[in-house]
């Protein structure tokens, strides 16, 4: 008996009607062999618009649907679903993306609507001899891996272990917290930072659930969504933190100093450190690479003083595997190298900050205890000039994006630099002010009207230094005039790149980078916590420059799509993957060696397919010189009555 196909035209409101003449499209496909039912509307997702195709499918008794709207992405599932509920297989529901693939490119009518046209015959081809087919299913790991300790990945891992399920949070650095350990108060509320964070940070590391893995970096993942093997480097802290009572002596005798990250190279540390007094966890750390005992010059100072032997020197890194269903990347971002930005002396002149510096300046635990005095000489400041967009918004010299947070902090160091040196000036330089965010305006405004903040609409020229003094040349804008301070101290608000080593970890986890390296997500506004890799999800400044508050929502989100799929007991994976075809497969490997997710081994001179990792990309397919590998759904057979189809008229 002869399949019968129903074909649905979707406008998409104007974006297809616009440029695709819908209703003579449905008219052409009514008269194509095999189609039993063509129809358009205006909404085709919308609740009528499926109901529409399932009241289609039952009255005609359709064996196969084309749904000829936006691309696949968007609404493939939606349609499949519709399709499925009205009693067909839904893999025997098809896509033609007429919008991204035709309207949205085209601009001619006429031309675009026999485009569609095309589109829609050659789908109604491949969907004939559609197989149905069933989803493959895996059992799932239920335990998740978040990587980065910073605020985004703090909340995702008590979110998932308040939900129930085991955390590994692996952190890089010797603490918890990242960068929000380190800033003084917030905006816009003006919290204090670290107030507001160290609680959360001693729950992760009280709670029964995580496993926290300070000093670790994730070295290899293999498997997919559901069942992720993990191996996990432990670097060597070299201080027993059972036995260590941190009583201090060993940074005491150690001769070695180095600058501190945590104070941004303000101050110093030893090679044996703990980084700051609230780290979790509460332990030292012997920095190999410094410390004299790890290199031939042998010290054991440390080792020595430490009565209740902590240290020993002979702890070698290990590798911790680990299995987990899902993984939520938390990586963070960093500065843009101040090195860049010669123009405005930074490395020339000491008293030319970042604004993470002035943070720890402005920290009651900062290197001066919350007091702003200029590193140089450690007097007070009198003119304080802050200069936004320091490496953002320029694509010809620096990073070509806005990195969003630098308005509020600046309004907010202004602010605080003015309740600290209360006969200070404070004047900041500013392209535009972006200040988008619940209470962010009123916050600007109570730094210009409370402070006396003194706002430039301009860009620095010139940073030089002249009679101890910091001369900065700008332009004012709106006044047309040209703006010469002496200033004590200037603070650069520079651009946030994601965090060094972020394209690595991507690379090992198969996921996309955006086009400023930050980790891409699957779909800009559907998808905005997921990657493309399924089970692998993205949250906080890792993903693009955010404040705290937006990086502990987009935490929440991760979690919750994370817990989606550790709540199953099985996961569903799309059956339209790869086969091969044994008795013309010849085992020479050209599949093997493309395929992107290495989804294909040779075993005994034959291709095999892993199911679960293959994304039906069809690069196998398309790489295979003997159709000895398809892709299921989408034959060679297929695409050949596709390609004639198109070629008609
Ligand atoms: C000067 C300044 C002032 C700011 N002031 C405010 C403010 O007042 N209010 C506000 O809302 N926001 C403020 N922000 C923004 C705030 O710092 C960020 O929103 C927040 O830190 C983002 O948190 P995160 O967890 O996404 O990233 P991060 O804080 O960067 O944390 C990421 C963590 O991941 C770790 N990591 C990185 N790579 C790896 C890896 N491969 N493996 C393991 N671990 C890894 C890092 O060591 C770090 O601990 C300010 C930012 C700056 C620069």
């Amino acid at each position: 008996m002869k399949k019968k196909t129903g074909v649905f035209i979707c406008h998409c409101g104007i974006n297809i009607a616009g440029t695709v003449d819908v209703k003579k499209v449905a008219k052409e496909l009514a008269k194509y062999p095999g189609v039993e039912h063509a129809e358009d509307y205006v909404y085709m997702c919308s609740d009528p618009g499926q109901n529409l195709i399932i009241q289609a499918i039952k009255d005609k008794k359709l064996d196969n649907v084309v749904v000829a709207c936006c691309s696949p992405n968007l609404h493939e599932t939606t349609f499949r679903n519709a399709a499925k509920r009205a009693g067909i297989n839904s893999f025997r529901c098809e896509i033609a993306n007429i919008r991204e693939q035709c309207s949205w490119v085209h601009k001619d009518m006429s031309k675009a609507t026999q485009k569609a046209t095309k589109i829609i015959r050659s789908t109604v081809e491949r969907v004939k001899k559609n197989e149905a087919l069933d989803a493959i299913s895996v059992p799932v790991t239920r335990r998740a891996l978040v990587v980065g300790g910073g605020i985004a990945g703090i909340q995702a891992s008590l979110d998932l272990a308040n939900s129930g399920y085991e955390v590994i949070l692996v952190e890089r650095s010797p603490s918890i917290g990242g960068h929000m350990i380190q800033l003084s108060e917030t905006f816009p509320t003006l919290d204090c930072s670290q107030c507001i964070l160290t609680p959360k940070m001693v729950e992760v590391s009280k709670h029964p659930k995580i496993k926290l893995m300070t000093y670790s970096e994730v070295q290899e993942v293999t498997g997919y969504v559901g069942n992720f093997k993990i191996k996990i480097l432990k670097k060597p802290t070299y201080v027993d933190p059972v036995k260590c009572n941190l009583c201090d002596e060993c940074t005491k005798v150690c001769p070695i100093v180095v600058p501190n990250e945590f104070d941004m190279g303000l101050t110093g540390r030893r090679a044996i450190y703990i980084p700051f007094p609230q780290a979790i966890p509460a332990s030292y750390t012997l920095d190999d690479k410094n410390c004299p005992d790890l290199v031939p010059i042998a010290c054991g100072k440390c080792y020595d003083v430490c009565k209740v032997k902590a240290i020993d020197y002979d702890v070698k890194p290990q590798i911790v595997e680990e299995e987990v269903g899902v993984i939520i990347l938390a990586t963070g971002y960093d500065l843009y190298d101040k090195e860049n930005m010669a123009e405005y002396g930074y490395g020339k002149y000491p008293d030319v900050l970042d604004g993470l510096q002035f943070e720890r300046l402005l920290s009651a635990s900062g290197p001066t205890m919350g007091k702003v005095l200029r590193p140089s000489d450690h007097q007070e400041p009198k003119e304080v000039v802050f200069i936004q967009c320091s490496g953002s918004r320029d694509p010809e010299l620096h990073c070509a994006y806005c990195s969003k947070i630098c308005c509020m902090y600046t309004a907010k160091h202004a602010m605080l630099y003015k309740h600290h040196v209360h006969d200070g000036q404070a004047y900041i330089f500013y392209i535009d002010i972006r200040s988008g965010g619940k209470g962010y305006e009123e916050f600007v405004q109570r730094a210009v009207e409370e402070d006396g903040v003194v706002f430039l609409r301009g860009k620095v020229s010139k940073i030089f230094e002249e009679k101890g003094k910091i001369k900065v040349w700008g332009v004012d804008t709106l006044s047309g005039k040209s703006i010469e301070i002496d200033a004590d101290m200037v603070v650069l608000a520079q651009a946030t790149r994601p965090s060094k080593g972020a394209p690595e970890l991507a690379k090992k986890l198969k996921i996309a980078l955006d086009k400023d390296g930050f980790l891409a997500e699957a779909h800009p506004k559907l998808r905005p916590v997921e990657s493309v890799t399924p089970g692998v999800f993205l949250a906080g400044a890792a993903q693009a420059p955010k404040d705290i508050p937006e990086a502990v929502a987009q935490a929440s989100g991760a979690a919750a799509k994370a817990i989606a799929i550790l709540s199953q007991d099985r996961l569903y994976h799309s059956p339209t993957v790869a086969k091969v075809y044994r008795n013309l497969c010849t085992g020479c490997g050209m599949c093997v060696a493309v395929c992107p997710y290495e989804a294909l081994t040779l075993k005994e001179g034959k291709v095999e397919v892993n199911e679960v990792l293959c994304e039906g990309c069809g690069t196998c397919a398309a790489t295979c010189l003997r159709a000895a590998v398809q892709v299921k759904n989408l034959s060679a057979n297929q695409v050949h009555e596709m390609i004639i189809a198109s070629l008609g008229g």
